[in-house]
């Protein structure tokens, strides 16, 4: 009977999960579908309304120069916890004038793993002009600009720039999100800890302006501020300190979550 009991459970434990795993459009492998649970997520601009999304990953602007695996939808996607301290670094900055624009949040594993085949797929170099012109492909695998985990995986990071509402453009960084090169470290031409300008350029002849590096600082200062520590490699890139699921790499696709 016991027995029993528990092949009744399992049955009702894979159909509940293969309900959650959009049938076509299925981010994942069966097998490796749905770890994890969405339940403790939010989509951003429910617990944002200010945010502005412009998600590359489901657009084909970005490095790969297709739409990434495991995005159904332009939409983003946070923990509660994650959600509710960018909401707060949102109503910061937007008294001092300006939007969070984010051009991504939780991110499924299944679209790490389509940058890791890309990444080894060395002819492909669609737009290597916008986002590695400095690099040979070759070396952005084992130079770690490409990974087989990613923080956003666990679903308390986010990439994020600032937008200017007076200008109605986005803030400028000297750089852009998901550029390759030292010229996106948060160190470059400056100290971020004391917000000191140094100047100075990169191997390939690149750098940024003491107002650049300051643009940058008022981002970093904010997220630090609500909660969110840095990436010493991404000026963009911010991880909730108090991240709730610290060891769970998630791989449910990105889509609309019901209120
Ligand atoms: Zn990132």
């Amino acid at each position: 009977m016991i027995i029993r009991r528990i092949a009744l459970l399992a049955i009702a434990c894979v159909f509940s999960l293969s309900a959650q795993c959009f049938g076509e459009n299925a981010c994942c492998a069966p097998s490796s579908c749905c770890q994890g649970d969405e339940a403790a997520f939010v989509t951003l601009t429910d617990a944002v309304p200010d945010a502005i999304l412009e998600i590359r990953y489901f657009s084909t602007y970005n490095f790969v120069g297709t739409r990434i695996d495991g995005y159904l939808e332009p939409t983003a996607l946070l923990t509660r916890e994650a959600a509710e301290a960018l909401r707060a670094v949102s109503d910061d900055v937007k008294a001092m004038g300006y939007r969070l624009k984010i051009y991504d949040a939780y991110r499924p594993q299944c679209a790490v793993d389509n940058f890791v085949r890309w990444s080894k797929d060395i002819p492909d170099t669609l737009m290597k002009q916008y986002f590695y012109p400095d690099l040979d492909k070759s070396v952005l695998f084992e130079q770690e600009y490409i990974m087989a985990r990613s923080g956003h995986t666990r679903g308390s990071t986010v990439d994020l720039t600032l937008f200017d509402m007076t200008t109605e453009k986005e803030v400028d960084m000297g750089g852009t999100f998901d550029w390759f090169g030292e010229e996106s470290h948060p160190d470059f031409c400056g100290n971020p800890e004391t917000g000191e300008y140094t100047g100075g350029t990169s191997p390939a002849g690149r750098t940024i302006t003491a107002e650049q590096f300051a643009n940058r600082m008022i981002l970093r200062r904010a997220m630090l501020r609500h909660g969110f520590k840095p990436l010493s490699s991404e000026w963009w890139h911010f991880t909730l300190v108090n991240e709730p699921f610290a060891d769970t790499y998630f791989s449910f696709p990105v889509h609309q979550l019901k209120k």
